[in-house]
């Protein structure tokens, strides 16, 4: 079965002309690297189509929500304390980017696909309830997570998120939930503040957030210490029914927004250990969602790294 690679060129208009760091750029880097390489042969491309609002309910405030999609705007507008911005394109491109997530969730649960990439802007895993946040307006991971719970039954979603920083949104979301495990590695202290390895849950989600706070200059070995001593035995002891990636790449050592030092390598040698986790407990099913990455090059190698492995795995 192959492995399906999701985008939408709509991602492409969210922030364009607009000088910001989380730009068109990024994604446009990687789907440069996914046509001309050899990856190409490896994927299928499936163009994302719009979420239903209600399914966006699921985590988000109604309110909320029809606000952000009724959004008109010409010029960029600032939506919190002046990190995520809006262009005209912002609110189709939010719709479509939890459209992607919930389609690859379907899919791979449906046996169309091995597994998949949800190649999205904007990221969501900062975004809360009913507030955007570093970049992110919509949840896309924390949708899908709940869209497999509510709407395809499954009692147990595991999501590691990767990105360098922690995904408080996605914490928030299920912290009190036994359904969801959020497995974050993170620099710390760090934007956006979160993640301190104390909060572990909460009422019935207690012991079902783990939170792995990195210090500057944590590099490969101690990062792959780290998910073989904590986060492959936390994902075997909860059996996951699918697993969801909260996949940033700016803990790379090339990326201007953090301090840590993992190598291209370090993001194809998780993704081997996640795709192996599921494997054992859940037929392989993986989707994983774009969050962070701001050198561009460091990037794309990155991503074509974890997808490397994913198409691998895919074809087993
Ligand atoms: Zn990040």
């Amino acid at each position: 079965m192959p492995t399906s690679f999701y985008t939408h060129d709509l991602f492409l208009k969210h922030l364009e002309g607009y000088e910001h760091v989380e730009r068109p750029e990024r994604l446009r880097s990687i789907l440069q690297r996914m046509k001309s390489g050899a990856m190409v042969e490896k994927l299928t491309f499936v163009e994302a189509e719009p979420a239903e609002q209600s399914v966006i309910e699921l985590v988000h405030d109604p309110e909320y929500v029809q606000q952000i999609l009724t959004l008109k705007t010409e010029r960029a507008i600032t939506l919190d304390w002046g990190d995520t911005v809006a262009t005209a394109a912002t609110p189709q491109a939010a719709l479509y980017a939890v459209g992607a997530g919930v389609q690859a969730v379907d899919a791979v649960l449906n046996g169309r696909f091995a597994n998949a990439f949800c190649a999205v802007r904007p990221p969501g895993h900062h975004a809360e309830t009913a507030r955007a946040m570093g970049f992110c307006l919509f949840n896309n991971i924390a949708i899908a997570a709940a869209y497999l719970i509510e709407h395809r039954s499954l009692k147990r979603v595991a999501i590691v998120d990767w990105d360098v920083h922690h995904g408080n949104g996605t914490e928030d979301t299920f912290i009190e939930s036994e359904q969801v495990l959020y497995v974050s590695l993170h620099q710390y202290p760090h934007y956006p503040g979160t993640g301190d390895a104390s909060v572990t849950g909460s009422g019935n989600g207690t012991g079902y957030t783990l939170n792995i706070p990195l210090s500057v200059g944590t590099g490969d070995d101690d990062l792959l210490g780290t998910f073989d001593e904590k986060v492959i035995p936390a994902l075997d002891r909860f059996a996951p029914e699918f697993i969801l990636i909260s996949a940033g790449f700016d803990g790379h050592v090339d990326d201007p927004l953090s301090g840590t030092c993992f190598s291209t390598e370090a993001f194809g040698e998780m993704t081997q250990r996640i795709t192996e986790c599921a494997i054992r407990h859940c037929s392989g099913r993986v989707v994983s969602f774009l969050e962070g990455g701001y050198n561009v090059t460091a990037f794309a190698e990155s991503v074509e790294r974890h997808l490397e492995v994913l198409t691998y795995q895919g074809k087993s």
